[in-house]
C-alpha cells in the first residue's frame, strides 16, 4: 500500500486533480455557510489542503499515522500550510476526536474500504454525532452500481485516474470490487473495496439519523457520457 500511495501521488498532479474534481464540494460548504470542517480521510491530504486554501477551519484525521504524516509534508509543500492532524479510526472518532462541525468530508472513495455493515452503520453514527445540529455530511463513492449490473460492460473496461493510471476491475461480486491499478512503469497493485450501492449508503444514512439525502452524479470524470463514475451523497442533520 505504501509504494502504491507515493507512487499515485508521484503522478497525479494536485493542481490537475483539483481541477479535474471541480468546485462542488467547496460550493455545497459555502452554501451552507459552513466554517469548521472535519476531513475524516485525509489520506495524502488532498481534500484537507484544499478546505485549508479556501479559509476553513480545518481538523484532518485518518486512521493512518503514515498517511497523516505525508498529508503535514503536503501541507507545507503546497501553501505552506500546518495542518492539525488526528489519528483517529471512523469507528471510535468520538473518543479521539474533539469537539463539534459543521460539517465533515469523507471523500476519495474511502468508505468502500470498511467491509462490515457493523463498522459501516457505526462509522456513520460518529460522523453524526460529531456534527453540529444543522451540520453536514459530504461522502463520495465510485458508481458500483454500474459495475455490478454490468453497465459497463467486462473487465476490459477501464477507468481513467488521469493520463497516467489505469484502473481496471479484476474481480467484481456484491461483496468485493478488487481493482487493478497499472503505473507507467508496468508496476501493477491490486486494492480490495467494498462494492457500495448508492441507495444502500443512502438508506444506511437516514438510518443513522440523517434527515436528507440528496445524491449527485459527478458527470466530470465520466468516460461514459449517461453513467457518472462518481456519486456524492450530502447528508443534513436537520
Ligand atoms: N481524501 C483523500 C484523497 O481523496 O486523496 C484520501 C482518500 S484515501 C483513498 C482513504 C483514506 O481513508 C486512507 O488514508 C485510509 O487510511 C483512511 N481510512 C480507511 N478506513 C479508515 C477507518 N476505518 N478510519 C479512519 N480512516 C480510514
Amino acid at each position: 500500500m505504501t509504494g502504491f500511495v507515493d507512487k499515485w501521488d508521484e503522478l497525479i498532479d494536485w493542481k490537475k486533480r483539483w481541477a479535474s474534481e471541480g468546485n462542488f464540494f467547496i460550493e455545497q460548504l459555502k452554501a451552507r455557510g459552513v466554517e469548521k470542517v472535519l476531513d475524516v480521510a485525509t489520506g495524502t491530504g488532498f481534500h484537507s489542503v484544499r478546505l485549508i486554501e479556501d479559509g476553513f477551519e480545518t481538523v484532518s484525521a485518518d486512521g493512518s499515522a503514515e498517511m497523516l504524516a505525508k498529508a503535514f509534508a503536503n501541507g507545507q509543500t503546497y501553501g505552506g500550510h500546518i495542518l492539525r492532524v488526528v489519528q483517529a479510526d471512523w469507528r471510535y472518532l468520538n473518543r479521539d476526536v474533539h469537539g463539534s462541525y459543521d460539517a465533515i468530508i469523507c471523500l476519495g472513495n474511502s468508505f468502500t474500504h470498511l467491509f462490515s455493515e457493523r463498522d459501516r452503520r457505526k462509522a456513520l453514527a460518529e460522523f453524526y454525532a460529531m456534527l453540529k445540529h444543522d451540520g453536514v455530511l459530504i461522502l463520495d463513492q465510485r458508481n458500483y452500481d454500474a459495475l455490478l449490473d454490468g453497465q459497463y460492460g467486462n473487465s476490459h473496461t477501464y477507468y481513467y485516474c488521469g493520463d497516467e493510471v489505469s484502473a481496471e476491475p479484476d474481480h467484481v461480486d456484491e461483496g468485493l470490487a478488487r481493482f487493478r491499478y497499472q503505473f507507467p512503469d508496468q508496476s501493477q497493485y491490486y486494492l480490495n473495496m467494498f462494492p457500495l450501492r448508492k441507495n444502500y449508503v443512502r438508506r444506511l444514512m437516514r438510518e443513522v439519523g440523517f434527515q436528507r439525502v440528496d445524491t449527485y452524479g459527478d458527470f466530470q470524470e465520466t468516460y461514459q457520457a449517461d453513467e457518472p463514475d462518481f456519486f456524492i451523497h450530502i447528508a443534513e442533520k436537520s
